[in-house]
């Protein structure tokens, strides 16, 4: 998801207190930002945030960090935020490749990719969300016992994930091709923007839960 370029957004997101524009300042540190020793969980690619705000008022006791690396779609979470504030979510407007750069070893509980992005070319396979490079990132960040949560409705990419999630060494801990009528996995679910609009066109859901 990439939208015109919005004037607005730089400033809005420079002034706003949900932005963390000194991300390199908080390594190993993530907790005091929150003022609380809450869970952290992060949610990458989130787009315009609406699965980590019903997430985030479902769950006060849990942080929560958003990633997008678009500052004209992370504007719009803002412009949400402004309507519904919630003190436990924290925005990241960055490339999700420099998150080992910026949390230490085992600093977060929990990851989300939501519909990420399929770059469907071969010589892209890398900067699929899902990648084992990527994998190997969440690796470095991650609780030994956290875990992974992606959905997508791209089905090609919803293998590729599952082969290499397997090829680096991670449990598949649960699977599922249509998340919408599993009985099991559907309780709790929520929506993305995405996910509602695919969804809604016909497009089964799949998600996958990934732990070591
Ligand atoms: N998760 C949302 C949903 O399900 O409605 C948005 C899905 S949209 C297809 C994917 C989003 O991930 C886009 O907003 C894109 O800018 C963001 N994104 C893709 N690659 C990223 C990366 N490497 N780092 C941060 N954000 C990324």
């Amino acid at each position: 998801m990439r939208l015109r370029n919005i004037p607005a957004a730089a400033n809005a997101i420079a002034e706003s207190e949900y932005c963390i524009l000194d991300y390199t300042e908080h390594k190993g540190e993530w907790k005091k930002l929150f003022g609380n020793n809450h869970p952290l969980v992060m949610e990458i690619g989130m787009g315009k945030g609406r699965f980590l705000m019903e997430h985030a008022a479902l769950h006060p006791d849990i942080n929560y960090l958003g990633v997008e690396r678009y500052g004209s779609v992370l504007y719009r979470a803002l412009q949400k935020m402004e309507e519904h504030p919630l003190s436990n979510i924290r925005f990241l407007c960055i490339d999700a490749e420099i998150i080992p750069e910026i949390f230490e070893r085992e600093e977060l509980d929990y990851i989300y990719l939501n519909f990420s992005d399929p770059w469907p070319k071969d010589r892209h396979a890398k900067r699929r969300l899902t990648s084992r490079e990527y994998l190997r990132r969440y690796d470095n960040v991650l609780k030994k016992e956290g875990r992974i949560e992606f959905k997508t409705d791209n089905r090609p990419l919803f293998d590729f994930s599952l082969e290499e999630a397997r090829a680096a060494g991670w449990k598949i801990d649960a699977c599922t091709y249509d998340l919408h009528n599993d009985e099991k996995m559907r309780k709790g679910n929520i929506m993305t923007e995405y996910e509602e609009k695919f969804s809604s066109n016909g497009n089964p859901i799949c998600k996958m839960i990934l732990s070591r």
